[in-house]
């Protein structure tokens, strides 16, 4: 159950930060999806078929398009929109929290929806309609989709806002979230050594749970829900 220590705690901060990751939503894409296996990198398989990986890409983007934010999505809206300074950070690439209605959001891993150049930074949505994409700002096809494979780490500007949002944190939530990657994974410490108050929601124990001032097992959507919910009452 949700205590009284962590909504007492809630209801006081101005900055709360939740991390998410895939944990957070009931159905995933189906396998064989280009974004989940871990063969070829992107640009491996982009420079040996252009054409053919696109489609690829394109196909697994249709299978993204089909899944729906959950109800723990929308919690997370709310939580949004009731406080000073929330910030949303997640590992998901899903765009599933964009599409919910986070504006305040941090996608360390980017976005399945979206491409980015190499050549000038550019990130832009894909357009469905263009069989090899063309950056919009300066003309190359020196494309990627804007998805974080494994062993890659997330850009630094990202990390930089990332850190300082956690440092800031008088709450720190971390929901579905279980990852590999070091710099992701430092991010509850850095909110707890700065003095936030730690809640995970995750359906079993994590390496991280010990460090957590709570720790709740459980589906992670269902227990952001409740939180919602107890803060409309109050
Ligand atoms: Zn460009």
């Amino acid at each position: 159950m949700i205590s009284n220590k962590f909504i007492q705690r809630l209801v006081k901060a101005c900055q709360v930060v939740v991390l998410t990751g895939n944990g957070i939503k009931a159905e995933s894409v189906k396998s064989g999806n280009l974004f989940n296996e871990e063969k070829l990198s992107f640009k491996e398989q982009r420079d040996k078929s252009p054409e053919k990986f696109w489609q690829k890409v394109a196909e697994s983007r249709r299978q993204y398009a089909q899944l729906q934010p959950n109800l723990g999505h929308f919690a997370l809206v709310d939580l949004e929109n009731r406080f000073e300074d929330f910030m949303l950070i997640t590992t998901s690439f899903d765009g599933l929290h964009r599409r919910a209605g986070n504006k305040n959001l941090i996608e360390l891993k980017g976005n399945v929806f979206q491409n980015r150049c190499h050549q000038c930074g550019a990130i832009f949505e894909a357009d469905e309609k263009q069989k090899i994409p063309v950056c919009p700002e300066c003309g190359s096809t020196d494309i990627l989709p804007n998805v974080l494979q494994t062993n890659e780490s997330p850009e630094e500007s990202k990390l930089k806002q990332a850190q300082r949002v956690s440092a800031e944190a008088e709450v720190f939530v971390t929901a579905g979230f279980n990852d590999t990657n070091e710099d992701i994974n430092a991010l509850p410490f850095i909110a707890k050594a700065n003095g936030a108050y730690l809640l995970e929601l995750n359906p079993e124990k994590t390496t991280f749970s010990s460090a957590m001032n709570e720790m709740i097992a459980g589906n992670p959507a269902k227990f952001l829900t409740a939180i919602a919910l107890l803060l409309e009452k109050i």
